[in-house]
């Protein structure tokens, strides 16, 4: 079986070195806000281009934490309507309802899958305080015009890099685009830990301090609570181990975009859809999805043939239970993607031979 994600083949190549880090943290004594974190959110802010990070317990507080934050700041009330791709992973969508903010569900573009910078404006309404883009499956999200809506707008930019540690919009790593991001350290993305793990990036001082406390129960200074915070932090041994993984990461996304490039070259089938891909620096597959009107079938045809493949993702949020009022809008942009997406096998790790069967086998399918 070839597998979607090999994540123990990934963790042997750093085996030692991950376990010196590992030691050292359990020998220290200290687990929680030290040095370990202190020095993985200077060296992550110094990779993603922000003067802050601000270390957090996974991706989705990353992001409810950013919009508390702006909530507690006074630039957000509760009601005030925050900009999504519909198509994107629940997390995105919960860390808005979360803050009793509202998302406003706006289509992707069928070739990128990335949020529809044409479908904006008309989405606004005097309530719209802000924009998440998500950089899905890796690719950014970000456009010229979307920077332009924001000041237009005075909207805030918000990133969900989750998906997209250490992609690039013209030279600018995504994480450092807009006002704030918030990031994924989930061990299956493209920077993972061992457990879960996230942050949150910005240049603006005032978020930094008032995320810090959230993330803190509410405090900057030991036992004087400023806000109704949350327990959220990065552990020293998931720190010290992003830490080691950190110096690894372009190496290993640009491995992720040789086995994309050959899947994009090699893989030619009249039913297969591959994701077009215009900036070779602004993806970093963290999945390689495609699309095929027969994507069951297909699926169920790898599967028979060793191959594990899943798809990213098969029910889109609003015909979620979660969010049953929504469960009549009609999206068709998102719903044909979620009908139809594919993801093939990717990682640092997958060798060529696994690629080569993998492209032999989806060009050999008969429907
Ligand atoms: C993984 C993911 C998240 C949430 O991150 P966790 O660390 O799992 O909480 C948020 N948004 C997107 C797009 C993701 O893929």
């Amino acid at each position: 079986m070839i597998k979607f994600l090999d994540i123990q083949k990934i963790t042997q190549r750093y085996s030692d070195e991950i376990h010196q880090a590992a030691s050292r943290v359990i020998d220290s004594g200290w687990y929680l806000l030290g040095e370990e974190s202190k020095r993985f959110e200077k060296n992550y802010a110094g990779f993603i281009g922000t003067d802050y990070c601000v270390s957090v317990a996974n991706g989705l507080d990353a992001l409810r934490i950013i919009l508390k934050a702006y909530m507690e700041l006074g630039i957000m009330k509760e009601g005030d309507e925050i900009i999504v791709p519909a198509n994107t992973f629940i997390a995105s969508i919960l860390a808005i309802t979360d803050n009793r903010l509202v998302p406003v569900l706006v289509e992707p573009d069928i070739r990128t899958y990335q949020l529809d910078d044409t479908k904006i404006e008309k989405a606004i309404s005097p309530k719209t305080k802000g924009i998440m883009i998500v950089h899905l499956y890796g690719q950014c999200a970000y456009t010229g015009k979307i920077g332009e809506i924001c000041k237009k707008y005075n909207l805030k930019l918000i990133e969900d890099n989750a998906q997209a540690s250490g992609c690039k919009f013209n030279g600018t790593v995504t994480g450092s685009l807009g006002d704030a991001a918030g990031h994924s350290f989930y061990p299956g993305k493209n920077l993972g830990a061992f457990g879960d793990g996230g942050a949150i990036t910005t240049n603006d001082k005032k978020l930094e301090e008032t995320a810090r406390a959230l993330a803190n129960y509410g405090s900057n200074e030991k036992y004087i609570f400023n806000y109704q915070g949350l327990n959220s932090r990065l552990d020293e041994i998931q720190a010290a181990i992003l830490d080691v993984k950190l110096k690894y990461l372009n190496k290993d996304n640009l491995r992720r975009k040789e086995v994309a490039s050959y899947y994009l070259t090699h893989i030619n089938h009249p039913e297969v859809i591959l994701p077009e891909v215009n900036n070779w620096d602004a993806h970093v597959f963290h999945l390689f999805v495609i699309r095929s009107p027969h994507r069951d079938n297909l699926l169920q045809y790898l599967n028979n043939n060793g191959i594990q493949a899943l798809i990213h993702y098969p029910v889109p949020p609003h015909k979620q239970k979660a969010y049953k009022d929504w469960n009549n809008l009609h999206l068709p942009v998102t719903e044909k993607i979620h009908n139809e997406v594919l993801s093939l096998p990717i990682s640092q790790v997958i060798t060529d031979e696994e690629v080569t069967k993998i492209t032999e086998c989806i060009n050999a399918y008969k429907n």
